[in-house]
Protein backbone atom coordinates (compact mmCIF):
# COMPACT_ATOMS: atom_id res chain seq x y z
CA UNK A 1 0.00 0.00 0.00
CA UNK A 2 1.45 3.48 -0.98
CA UNK A 3 1.25 4.78 2.86
CA UNK A 4 3.34 7.89 4.07
CA UNK A 5 6.28 5.31 5.32
CA UNK A 6 6.54 3.29 2.18
CA UNK A 7 6.44 6.74 0.07
CA UNK A 8 9.05 8.30 2.37
CA UNK A 9 11.30 5.37 1.97
CA UNK A 10 11.10 5.36 -1.34
CA UNK A 11 11.89 8.99 -2.09
CA UNK A 12 14.29 8.81 0.95
CA UNK A 13 16.50 6.06 -1.49
CA UNK A 14 16.14 8.04 -4.66
CA UNK A 15 17.48 11.33 -2.81
CA UNK A 16 19.79 9.90 -0.34
CA UNK A 17 18.61 12.68 1.87
CA UNK A 18 15.24 11.63 4.72
CA UNK A 19 15.48 15.51 5.40
CA UNK A 20 14.80 16.89 1.65
CA UNK A 21 12.08 13.77 1.11
CA UNK A 22 10.28 15.29 4.39
CA UNK A 23 10.16 18.41 3.37
CA UNK A 24 9.11 18.10 0.30
CA UNK A 25 6.17 15.56 1.02
CA UNK A 26 5.19 17.84 3.93
CA UNK A 27 4.69 20.88 1.32
CA UNK A 28 2.49 18.73 -0.93
CA UNK A 29 0.25 17.53 1.68
CA UNK A 30 0.75 21.06 3.16
CA UNK A 31 1.64 20.04 6.72
CA UNK A 32 3.94 20.74 9.06
CA UNK A 33 7.11 18.56 10.25
CA UNK A 34 5.18 16.97 13.18
CA UNK A 35 2.75 15.60 11.03
CA UNK A 36 4.75 12.50 10.09
CA UNK A 37 5.25 11.28 13.54
CA UNK A 38 1.20 10.51 14.01
CA UNK A 39 0.53 9.94 10.26
CA UNK A 40 3.17 7.24 8.72
CA UNK A 41 0.69 4.57 8.28
CA UNK A 42 -1.52 6.88 6.54
CA UNK A 43 -2.85 5.96 2.46
CA UNK A 44 -1.56 8.95 0.26
CA UNK A 45 -4.08 9.82 -2.65
CA UNK A 46 -2.87 9.59 -6.53
CA UNK A 47 -3.12 13.23 -6.68
CA UNK A 48 -0.53 13.66 -3.69
CA UNK A 49 1.40 10.83 -5.21
CA UNK A 50 2.19 12.37 -8.27
CA UNK A 51 2.95 15.76 -6.87
CA UNK A 52 5.09 14.68 -4.42
CA UNK A 53 6.78 12.10 -7.20
CA UNK A 54 6.93 15.14 -9.60
CA UNK A 55 8.70 17.21 -6.81
CA UNK A 56 11.92 14.00 -5.94
CA UNK A 57 12.37 13.99 -9.84
CA UNK A 58 13.21 17.70 -9.92
CA UNK A 59 15.43 17.42 -7.05
CA UNK A 60 16.70 14.34 -8.47
CA UNK A 61 18.13 16.39 -11.59
CA UNK A 62 19.85 19.05 -8.84
CA UNK A 63 16.88 21.70 -8.04
CA UNK A 64 16.77 23.14 -4.34
CA UNK A 65 14.56 22.01 -2.07
CA UNK A 66 14.21 25.47 -1.48
CA UNK A 67 12.91 26.60 -5.05
CA UNK A 68 10.90 23.30 -4.92
CA UNK A 69 8.79 24.53 -1.27
CA UNK A 70 9.46 28.03 -2.65
CA UNK A 71 10.41 28.22 1.33
CA UNK A 72 13.39 28.66 3.26
CA UNK A 73 13.61 29.58 6.89
CA UNK A 74 16.29 32.37 8.20
CA UNK A 75 16.66 33.86 12.00
CA UNK A 76 12.80 33.55 13.24
CA UNK A 77 11.21 33.76 9.73
CA UNK A 78 9.71 31.46 7.80
CA UNK A 79 10.39 33.84 4.22
CA UNK A 80 9.45 32.95 0.46
CA UNK A 81 11.91 32.44 -1.95
CA UNK A 82 12.64 32.05 -5.92
CA UNK A 83 14.83 31.70 -8.19
CA UNK A 84 14.94 35.10 -8.29
CA UNK A 85 16.66 35.17 -4.57
CA UNK A 86 19.55 33.75 -3.00
CA UNK A 87 18.72 31.00 -0.66
CA UNK A 88 19.07 32.66 2.59
CA UNK A 89 22.13 30.50 4.26
CA UNK A 90 22.54 29.78 8.19
CA UNK A 91 25.47 30.92 8.57
CA UNK A 92 24.17 34.84 7.66
CA UNK A 93 22.61 34.78 11.02
CA UNK A 94 25.98 36.11 12.30
CA UNK A 95 25.48 39.07 10.12
CA UNK A 96 22.54 39.61 11.48
CA UNK A 97 23.71 39.46 15.24
CA UNK A 98 26.61 41.74 14.69
CA UNK A 99 24.15 43.75 13.17
CA UNK A 100 22.22 44.08 16.28
CA UNK A 101 24.96 44.26 18.47
CA UNK A 102 25.24 47.85 17.02
CA UNK A 103 22.06 48.73 17.12
CA UNK A 104 20.25 49.85 20.67
CA UNK A 105 16.73 48.70 21.07
CA UNK A 106 15.45 51.66 22.23
CA UNK A 107 16.42 53.99 19.83
CA UNK A 108 15.41 55.31 16.87
CA UNK A 109 18.30 54.37 14.06
CA UNK A 110 18.63 54.29 10.57
CA UNK A 111 19.62 50.62 8.44
CA UNK A 112 20.53 49.88 5.10
CA UNK A 113 20.48 46.52 3.59
CA UNK A 114 22.33 46.14 0.14
CA UNK A 115 21.18 43.27 -2.20
CA UNK A 116 18.82 42.16 0.07
CA UNK A 117 17.04 39.49 -1.68
CA UNK A 118 14.60 37.78 -0.24
CA UNK A 119 14.97 40.18 2.34
CA UNK A 120 16.37 37.91 4.76
CA UNK A 121 18.89 40.54 6.60
CA UNK A 122 16.73 43.55 6.83
CA UNK A 123 13.52 41.88 8.15
CA UNK A 124 15.08 39.99 10.88
CA UNK A 125 16.86 43.45 11.70
CA UNK A 126 13.67 45.27 11.33
CA UNK A 127 11.15 42.42 13.51
CA UNK A 128 14.29 42.45 15.91
CA UNK A 129 14.61 46.58 16.00
CA UNK A 130 11.15 47.70 15.78
CA UNK A 131 12.70 51.23 16.01
CA UNK A 132 14.66 50.87 13.36
CA UNK A 133 13.91 52.33 9.54
CA UNK A 134 15.45 49.83 7.11
CA UNK A 135 15.93 50.19 3.61
CA UNK A 136 16.76 47.60 1.60
CA UNK A 137 17.85 47.58 -2.01
CA UNK A 138 18.38 45.41 -5.29
CA UNK A 139 19.13 45.60 -8.50
CA UNK A 140 16.64 42.71 -9.59
CA UNK A 141 12.75 43.87 -9.22
CA UNK A 142 11.75 40.27 -9.29
CA UNK A 143 13.60 39.83 -6.07
CA UNK A 144 12.43 43.04 -5.03
CA UNK A 145 8.90 41.63 -5.40
CA UNK A 146 9.43 38.07 -2.77
CA UNK A 147 11.48 40.81 -0.31
CA UNK A 148 8.05 42.50 -0.54
CA UNK A 149 6.11 39.93 -0.42
CA UNK A 150 8.13 38.43 2.54
CA UNK A 151 7.36 42.23 5.14
CA UNK A 152 3.74 41.72 4.06
CA UNK A 153 3.65 38.32 5.14
CA UNK A 154 5.22 39.31 8.52
CA UNK A 155 3.88 42.23 8.80
CA UNK A 156 7.08 43.90 9.36
CA UNK A 157 6.35 47.91 8.28
CA UNK A 158 9.21 48.60 9.33
CA UNK A 159 11.40 48.31 5.90
CA UNK A 160 11.29 49.94 2.99
CA UNK A 161 12.09 48.50 -0.73
CA UNK A 162 14.25 50.64 -3.59
CA UNK A 163 15.12 49.17 -6.65
CA UNK A 164 19.00 49.83 -7.76
CA UNK A 165 22.42 48.81 -7.27
CA UNK A 166 23.61 48.74 -3.96
CA UNK A 167 24.29 52.29 -2.60
CA UNK A 168 22.87 54.03 -6.08
CA UNK A 169 19.17 54.67 -5.45
CA UNK A 170 20.25 55.80 -2.02
CA UNK A 171 21.72 59.42 -2.61
CA UNK A 172 22.16 61.62 0.27
CA UNK A 173 20.62 59.16 2.83
CA UNK A 174 23.02 58.75 5.41
CA UNK A 175 22.71 55.42 7.76
CA UNK A 176 24.22 54.23 11.45
CA UNK A 177 24.75 50.73 10.13
CA UNK A 178 24.71 49.38 6.53
CA UNK A 179 24.73 45.80 5.91
CA UNK A 180 25.17 43.32 2.75
CA UNK A 181 25.57 40.08 1.73
CA UNK A 182 27.04 40.58 -1.85
CA UNK A 183 28.03 38.42 -4.11
CA UNK A 184 31.94 36.88 -3.59
CA UNK A 185 32.80 33.73 -5.12
CA UNK A 186 35.59 33.79 -7.64
CA UNK A 187 33.98 33.92 -11.01
CA UNK A 188 36.06 30.99 -12.44
CA UNK A 189 35.37 28.86 -8.92
CA UNK A 190 33.96 25.28 -9.68
CA UNK A 191 31.52 25.20 -6.87
CA UNK A 192 29.42 27.72 -9.05
CA UNK A 193 28.91 24.90 -11.50
CA UNK A 194 27.80 22.20 -9.25
CA UNK A 195 25.00 21.77 -6.72
CA UNK A 196 22.46 24.11 -5.74
CA UNK A 197 25.13 27.24 -6.72
CA UNK A 198 23.98 26.31 -10.50
CA UNK A 199 20.23 27.34 -9.97
CA UNK A 200 20.78 30.47 -7.98
CA UNK A 201 20.90 33.69 -9.32
CA UNK A 202 24.62 34.14 -10.79
CA UNK A 203 24.58 37.80 -10.16
CA UNK A 204 24.35 37.37 -6.18
CA UNK A 205 26.97 34.88 -6.31
CA UNK A 206 29.89 35.59 -8.60
CA UNK A 207 31.88 39.10 -8.15
CA UNK A 208 34.77 39.42 -10.89
CA UNK A 209 38.35 37.36 -10.40
CA UNK A 210 39.03 37.31 -7.15
CA UNK A 211 35.54 37.82 -5.76
CA UNK A 212 36.06 41.10 -4.44
CA UNK A 213 34.69 43.27 -7.24
CA UNK A 214 31.49 44.30 -5.40
CA UNK A 215 32.71 44.20 -1.49
CA UNK A 216 35.44 47.03 -3.50
CA UNK A 217 32.42 49.45 -4.25
CA UNK A 218 30.35 48.92 -1.16
CA UNK A 219 33.62 49.71 0.94
CA UNK A 220 34.06 52.59 -1.25
CA UNK A 221 30.75 53.98 -1.41
CA UNK A 222 29.33 53.43 1.98
CA UNK A 223 31.40 56.17 3.45
CA UNK A 224 29.52 58.83 1.86
CA UNK A 225 26.24 57.18 3.37
CA UNK A 226 27.22 56.53 7.25
CA UNK A 227 26.84 59.06 9.75
CA UNK A 228 30.02 59.87 11.90
CA UNK A 229 30.87 56.36 13.82
CA UNK A 230 28.22 54.42 11.50
CA UNK A 231 29.23 50.52 10.63
CA UNK A 232 29.59 48.61 7.59
CA UNK A 233 29.14 44.89 8.19
CA UNK A 234 29.49 43.01 5.09
CA UNK A 235 29.76 39.01 4.66
CA UNK A 236 32.82 37.25 2.59
CA UNK A 237 33.94 34.04 1.84
CA UNK A 238 36.30 31.85 4.53
CA UNK A 239 39.32 33.28 2.95
CA UNK A 240 38.65 36.62 2.25
CA UNK A 241 38.90 37.87 5.97
CA UNK A 242 42.69 39.74 5.67
CA UNK A 243 41.71 40.97 1.95
CA UNK A 244 38.32 42.32 3.78
CA UNK A 245 40.25 44.22 6.34
CA UNK A 246 42.92 45.38 3.82
CA UNK A 247 40.39 47.27 1.81
CA UNK A 248 38.17 48.52 5.24
CA UNK A 249 41.81 49.91 6.30
CA UNK A 250 42.39 51.17 3.52
CA UNK A 251 39.63 53.14 2.88
CA UNK A 252 39.89 54.94 6.52
CA UNK A 253 37.45 53.04 8.37
CA UNK A 254 38.61 52.32 12.14
CA UNK A 255 37.59 49.83 14.51
CA UNK A 256 38.43 46.87 11.63
CA UNK A 257 37.66 43.63 12.55
CA UNK A 258 36.48 40.17 11.20
CA UNK A 259 34.15 37.70 12.56
CA UNK A 260 34.17 33.63 12.51
CA UNK A 261 30.97 31.67 11.66
CA UNK A 262 29.93 28.67 13.86
CA UNK A 263 32.41 26.55 11.67
CA UNK A 264 35.22 28.60 12.66
CA UNK A 265 35.89 30.10 9.31
CA UNK A 266 36.04 34.26 8.75
CA UNK A 267 32.56 35.22 7.37
CA UNK A 268 31.51 38.79 7.99
CA UNK A 269 33.86 42.07 8.28
CA UNK A 270 33.18 45.16 9.38
CA UNK A 271 34.53 48.82 10.36
CA UNK A 272 33.12 52.05 11.17
CA UNK A 273 33.48 55.33 9.63
CA UNK A 274 34.09 58.71 10.42
CA UNK A 275 34.05 61.47 7.39
CA UNK A 276 37.48 63.18 7.69
CA UNK A 277 36.64 66.49 7.02
CA UNK A 278 39.87 67.55 4.72
CA UNK A 279 40.27 63.82 3.39
N1 LIG B 1 27.82 31.64 1.03
C1 LIG B 1 27.39 31.35 -0.29
C2 LIG B 1 28.09 30.12 -0.82
O1 LIG B 1 29.26 30.00 -0.72
C3 LIG B 1 27.60 32.52 -1.22
C4 LIG B 1 26.71 33.63 -0.91
C5 LIG B 1 27.18 34.91 -1.50
O2 LIG B 1 27.93 34.96 -2.48
N2 LIG B 1 26.78 35.97 -0.90
O3 LIG B 1 27.43 29.24 -1.29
Amino acid sequence: MPDVRSVLADAVMRLGERADAELLLLHVLQQQRGWLFTHADDVLDMDVQTAFAALVARREKGEPVAYLTGRRGFWTLDLEVSPATLIPRPETELLVELALQRLPPVTVCSVADLGTGSGAIALAIARERPRAQVIATDASAAALAVAQRNAQRHAIGNVAFVHGDWLAPLAGQYFDLIVSNPPYIEAADPHLTQGDLRHEPANALASGPDGLDDIRRIVRDARTHLHPGGWLLFEHGWNQGAAARALLAESGYTEVFTAKDLESRDRVSGASYFARLNS
